[in-house]
């Protein structure tokens, strides 16, 4: 069921729906300390709603918020991979976010398996483990998402950084490890993080701009030349230049954007650049 903004508002922990002129419909809401910023951003005047969905288990309230984005002068690209995510920015910084993403998909990966295993038996306490495994990994998987999505965004902001992300429907292509492990990382929420990514910096006024990620991993930003690795695993060019591969990707992802790139000076220097690491 949809219903418009103007048939239901927030009512103390509940939402009050209009069902007939002066007749109202209650439910209660339980939510979490997340959701409740948004409700008291709205009730303070600083968000709008849009059209709720209500179904058997959920409501969805959409908030809105307009914002003026900015015209920044520096961008900041995004390379999500497995282990951590990588932001490069033009002037340049390197920031890298290690997360545990990996380890609570992995662990519950393995934990559900061996549950799906039980459920052959059709045990009422394996659907219930089953059932609650799933749950907690996409939980703690969001958690996750949620803060590596915020350390990122405070970082463009501190900086006035545009963002610039890899077009997600091409980044699950380059994912391909055997049929375990892909399935693993499927699973992972990348999705979610571009997402969160997204809407966090836009909500800060930070443009968000997408690039398609053909070759930001094989080709050198700085003279398009083929990049092999060496091996340390990292990406080099003929040309001198000399990278590992999250490094290069957002580096590529630059160029694509034509946002004014380090120099080759600069590039040469990127190898001091002190590199920011942080845990989620
Ligand atoms: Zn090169």
């Amino acid at each position: 069921m949809q219903l418009d903004p103007q048939l239901y508002k927030f009512y103390g922990d509940s939402i009050r729906i209009s069902v007939k002129p002066r007749e109202f419909l209650y439910i209660e809401l339980r939510y979490g300390e997340y959701q409740k910023k948004f409700i008291d951003a709205w009730r303070d005047g600083k968000l709008k709603t849009g059209e709720i969905t209500i179904n058997e288990m959920k409501i969805i309230v959409p908030f809105k918020k307009d914002v003026d984005l900015l015209n920044p002068s520096e961008w900041i690209a995004i390379d999500i991979n497995e282990s951590n995510v990588t932001a490069v920015s033009s002037n340049p910084h390197i920031l890298r976010v290690e997360s545990d993403l990996r380890t609570t998909h992995t662990t519950y990966f393995n934990v559900i398996r061996g549950v799906q295993k039980l459920r052959k038996y059709k045990s009422k306490t394996a659907e219930r483990l089953l059932r609650k495994y799933s749950s907690r990994r996409k939980c703690r998987a969001m958690d996750e998402c949620h803060k590596i999505s915020r350390k990122i965004v405070d970082f463009a902001k501190q900086h006035n950084f545009g963002i610039v992300m890899e077009n997600l429907r091409s980044i699950r292509k380059h994912i391909n490890y055997g049929k375990n492990l892909n399935r693993r990382l499927h699973s992972w929420n990348f999705r979610k993080l571009q997402f969160y990514i997204d809407y966090k910096a836009k909500l800060e006024g930070l443009p968000v701009i997408y690039v398609n990620p053909k070759g930001t991993s094989s080709l050198c930003p700085m003279c398009g030349g083929k990049l092999a690795p060496n091996r340390y695993g990292l990406m080099k060019c003929k040309c001198g230049f000399k990278e590992d591969r999250d490094v290069t990707a957002c580096l590529n992802m630059l160029r694509m954007r034509e946002a004014p790139l380090p120099q080759r000076a600069t590039y040469e220097a990127l190898a001091e650049v002190e590199r920011i690491v942080i845990k989620s």
